[in-house]
């Protein structure tokens, strides 16, 4: 098969498209005909090398993919042969504490499809079958393979972590990317108030179109303040914050007492300071979250699928322009999900 990879860490010119040995599904694992595949920020980190994380070389990436199955393993009962479904990345034990609890990512041996071991983005993939959902016919293959690991991150973050509820106001940074994108529709669904910041007017008005109230230009105006003001003082109930260090204190200022911070990531670093008076004093929760449970997965797909949620598209290119597509995601041009097909399906 054609497959996307790449023998060693660095930039995007490590990255080639050619032959690697067909993959053979294990007993739990089906084997999926590849009709699309999304790229995260997170294939970026993979390809660049992550800290702790040893691959397997050539590694191929990509975490997000959608397609048939054309064969399955004999322990598989999940899916058969001509079911059309899509990629959710997290792998969990499912005998753990945590996973006979429900808590899927919480899992002592948890790991990401494209992160920790191969990936999605070539012709055929072999997946757990567990980690497989449905997909209705209706749905075209780009929105199935853009959907899984954003909107999951969003839905668990928002709905289980934060526990948004009506009425509640949340600032989201970011909000042209990926989660943020997710983010916005979420909280706006859950019936919130949602302030959004991006960099360029373009971007707002963007996130306003998924459903923003109110948005503040970052690159402008310094969000801190301006929300300060829009709000009278009183500040938002919940932040989403996956930016780190560059925005983390102003993070903490615009909560209002009892609000809760609440973070699946760090694009600028992992390592901020929290000032602890202002965390005691307005008795803030802080709040992690990664990926989500597969009971999560299949409640927010299901929500793409119904056309709730709309996962917004950049670009879609042939998977021969992987580098390319990685470096949309590395320059930061525009706004919404960068998609690559196999070239032997375009
Ligand atoms: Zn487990």
């Amino acid at each position: 098969m054609q497959a996307v990879q790449f023998t060693e860490h660095g930039d995007r010119d490590v990255i080639e498209y050619g032959d690697f040995p067909d993959p053979e599904p294990g007993k739990d694992e089906a084997l999926v005909d590849v009709k699309a595949g999304a790229l995260n920020h997170l294939d970026v980190f993979t390809r660049r090398g992550l800290p702790g994380v040893d691959l397997e070389m050539p590694h191929i990436p990509g975490s997000d993919a959608a397609g048939v199955v054309t064969d399955v393993g004999e322990d598989v009962t999940r899916v058969e042969v001509g079911d059309r479904v899509a990629v959710t990345a997290g792998v969990s034990c499912g005998e753990c504490e945590f996973c006979r609890h429900g808590e899927h990512s919480l899992c002592e041996s948890y790991h990401l499809i494209g992160e920790h071991v191969r990936g999605v983005h070539a012709e055929q993939a072999a997946v757990p079958a567990a980690n497989l959902v449905p997909v209705p016919d209706d749905i075209d293959w780009v929105t199935a393979a853009a959907a899984p690991l954003t909107f999951q991150t969003a839905w668990r973050m928002l709905m289980t972590r934060a526990d948004i509820e009506a009425g509640e106001s949340i600032l989201i940074l970011g909000a042209s990317g990926g989660v943020g994108q997710a983010a916005v529709q979420i909280a706006d669904y859950a019936g919130a108030e949602v302030y959004a910041t991006a960099s360029t007017d373009e971007k707002l008005a963007y996130a306003e179109e998924c459903g923003a109230d109110h948005t503040i230009n970052y690159a402008e105006n310094d969000f801190a303040s301006e929300m300060r003001e829009l709000t009278d003082g009183r500040g938002v109930d919940v932040v989403v914050d996956y930016v780190g260090p560059e925005t983390w204190d102003d993070s903490t200022k615009c909560l209002a007492k009892g609000g809760r911070l609440v973070t699946c990531g760090a694009t600028t670093g992992p390592k901020a300071e929290t000032n602890i008076n202002r965390v005691f004093w307005k008795q803030i929760d802080i709040l992690g979250s990664t990926m989500a449970t597969l009971g999560e997965v299949d409640d927010v797909l299901s929500l793409v699928w119904d056309g709730t949620f709309e996962p917004r598209i950049r670009e879609t290119l042939p998977m021969s322009e992987a580098t390319r597509a990685h470096g949309m995601l590395e320059d930061r041009e525009g706004f919404g999900k960068v998609v690559v097909i196999p070239d032997s399906e375009r």
